[in-house]
């Protein structure tokens, strides 16, 4: 099998796992985006997707993300695709992300909203990006601290934040789940944040959860993004989060 085929035999294979728990869950298929996690694999692959019909691409590292993305508008200049940031961010990469990101998914902090607002008004004003940054708050699942994510007490007061900061669009919440916990109770705590959330912000109705591993869970429990690496193309070889 050539590499076109086995990432369109696994592009199969998924969306037969997001239509089943679709189903499963009594929801539409459209209620759940799938988001293509192309870190540590080449620009090449993300064009195989985006030839088998994907238009949402993420990416855990700035650095690697840049020149890939790159790299991709080069090889399919139409596809008319769009990256997620969903790694930790520091704030000294916030230039340079807001120049490929139409989404960053890991907004943890103030300092890095402000960083990125910031980053997003200036790129906008030197034509380096032609829209608002859509941001989502990642939520800290992990009693242990390091793992990034806001706490979820803090939740309500980081999205004021962003929803003051011009250029800056909140779009929801996202988070990973805990290694070694229960995905379930996880997923129950983010989607009743994300209820939360949605009373006084509206339009910030995305909950980007589940992964290769724990998808169907995540869909049972209100996700409306599966963001999907290892199922789509193989194993990592180099270790990442
Ligand atoms: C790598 C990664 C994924 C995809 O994980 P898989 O288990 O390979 O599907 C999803 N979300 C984040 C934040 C990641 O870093």
């Amino acid at each position: 099998m050539n590499r076109r085929e086995e990432i369109a035999e696994s592009l199969r294979e998924v969306e037969e796992r997001v239509a089943a728990a679709c189903r499963a869950a009594g929801r539409e298929r459209s209620e759940v985006e799938l988001l293509a996690v192309t870190k540590t694999f080449p620009a090449s692959d993300a064009a195989l997707l985006a030839d088998l019909g994907l238009t949402a691409f993420a990416e855990n590292r700035e650095q690697e993300a840049r020149g890939k993305v790159g790299e991709f508008d080069a090889l399919r200049p139409a596809a008319g695709v769009r990256w997620h940031m969903v790694g930790q961010l520091q704030r000294n990469k916030a230039r340079s992300v807001v120049r490929w990101a139409d989404v960053v998914e890991s907004v943890d902090s103030e300092r890095l909203v402000a960083a990125l607002g910031k980053a997003t008004s200036n790129a906008l004003a030197a034509g380096e990006r032609s829209a608002p940054l859509e941001v989502l708050i990642q939520v800290g699942l992990d009693e242990s601290p390091g793992r990034g994510g806001c706490p979820p007490e803090q939740v309500q007061s980081l999205a004021e934040v962003i929803s003051r900061t011009s250029d800056l669009r909140l779009r929801g919440v996202m988070a990973v789940a805990p290694l070694g916990g229960d995905p379930v109770v996880s997923f129950d705590t983010l989607s009743a944040i994300s209820e939360r959330l949605r009373r006084d912000h509206p339009e910030a109705g995305d909950v980007s959860a589940g992964m290769s591993g724990d998808l169907e869970s995540a869909v049972a429990h209100g996700s409306t993004r599966v963001r999907v690496g290892t199922a789509l193309l193989g194993g990592r070889r180099l270790i990442s989060p």
